[in-house]
């Protein structure tokens, strides 16, 4: 019933430490087939920071354009299918980028070691040995994916992580300089992730004096970095953001999301939505479930000019809706949480789809 969480096994933080990953590969180069596997934000290509990554004639960089769509099994087996077929087993994989970079990293080192398609071990505790050494440097702050213990996938049939107490990052650099080029936008969707995390995981019969602190203080830096006196982008903020997100993750880890992550689950899978993305989408017409979080949320979006999109449900087809209401409602553990052991008495794939037509 309580959980036992693998938290990871080393943290960096500070303005600047990305610098510290040359030592830090270092001891591990020595590992497996002596290269490293970097996966980089395709953002990155060209830019300054591409230059200060510290590759080795031997070692294989992959840029990864995440925005078409969030991390397939399939692009994790054809990754670790093309890395074995060239060079053998890596010393370890650096990933550098947001939630999806980080996600993509965890999974192919789980995946160098585990036979057959990553859709064979989506669930908990399905992968049958450790991954190969990992290492995440998050560029951009929110979905909490550099602590958490799971890499989420989009499969033929479930978008579902990869969970066990491997996936866990073996070390993290949190060097908030990387975050400064971040456009509003993402700056606020991603953040709402964890604003929404926090209030998701406050509001559960899961919660508890371990998840509250971390959700109040991540709530607390929430407030300072979006509405706060000197709210938006600066230097100060974006260190407050990364160890929010941080927290958020934590807070969630102990306790659990609810009713919003189920809904952007149903968009993600469906519509193609990205995760931040959706959860917005989905927040702003909860509040018969988290009245005061949505009010909170709204100004903050308002705070920073970033409008969400209205009427979307109008174009969406009963198909589309029915298929998003039954993603959402098989995520049994999220609705126990939000609602309690009874929800099936009160929440049924009709309500749900009543939901999604608010958005
Ligand atoms: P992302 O990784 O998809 O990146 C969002 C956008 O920001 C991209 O366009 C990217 O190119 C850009 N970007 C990243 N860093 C930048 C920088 N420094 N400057 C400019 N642009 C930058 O987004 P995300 O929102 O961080 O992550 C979403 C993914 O995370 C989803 O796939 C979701 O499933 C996953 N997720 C995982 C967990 C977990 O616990 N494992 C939790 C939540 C979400
Ligand atoms: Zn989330």
């Amino acid at each position: 019933m309580h959980k036992n969480f693998k938290n990871i096994d080393k943290v960096v933080f500070g303005r600047g430490s990305f610098s510290e990953m040359e030592n830090i590969l270092a001891e591990k180069r020595n590992e497996n087939n002596r290269f490293f596997l970097f996966v980089v934000d395709n953002y990155f290509k060209g830019k300054d920071l591409e230059k200060r990554i510290p590759v080795k004639p031997e070692d294989i960089v992959r840029f990864i354009d995440v925005d078409p769509h969030e991390p397939t099994t399939e692009q994790i087996d054809n990754l670790r299918d093309e890395v074995l077929a060239a060079k053998g087993l890596p010393a370890g994989v650096v990933g550098i980028g947001g939630g999806s970079i980080m996600d993509i990293a965890k999974a192919v080192s789980l995946m160098f070691t585990n036979e057959g398609s990553s859709t064979l071990y989506q669930g908990l505790n399905l992968l049958k040995k450790p991954g190969i050494y990992h290492l995440g440097v998050p560029t951009i702050s929110g979905t909490g994916a550099e602590v958490s213990m799971t890499a989420v996938l989009t499969g033929p049939v479930k978008k579902l992580g990869l969970k066990c107490d491997w996936t866990v990052f073996n070390q993290v650099i949190l060097d908030s300089e990387l975050t400064a080029s971040v456009p509003v936008d993402k700056w606020l969707y991603a953040g709402m992730d964890t604003y929404i995390h926090c209030i998701e995981s406050e509001n559960g019969i899961l919660n508890n004096a371990y998840s509250h602190a971390y959700a109040e203080q991540a709530l607390k830096l929430c407030r300072e970095i979006y509405l706060g006196e000197h709210a938006g982008q600066t230097p100060d903020n974006d260190d407050k953001l990364m160890v929010a997100s941080m927290m958020g993750g934590l807070s969630l880890t102990y306790s659990e999301v609810g009713v919003c992550h189920a809904l952007s689950y149903g968009l993600s899978k469906i519509l193609g939505d990205k995760h931040c993305y959706a959860n917005c989408l989905a927040f702003q017409h909860l509040e018969d479930y988290y009245e005061e979080g949505v009010k909170e949320l709204k100004k903050m979006l308002a705070t920073h000019k970033v409008q969400l999109p209205q009427g979307l449900a109008k174009n969406w087809t009963d198909e589309q809706i029915a298929a998003m209401a039954e993603v959402a409602y098989n995520l049994p553990h999220m609705w126990n949480h939000a609602i309690g052991t009874d929800w099936k008495e009160k929440v049924s794939v009709d309500t749900i789809k009543e939901l999604y037509k608010r958005m």
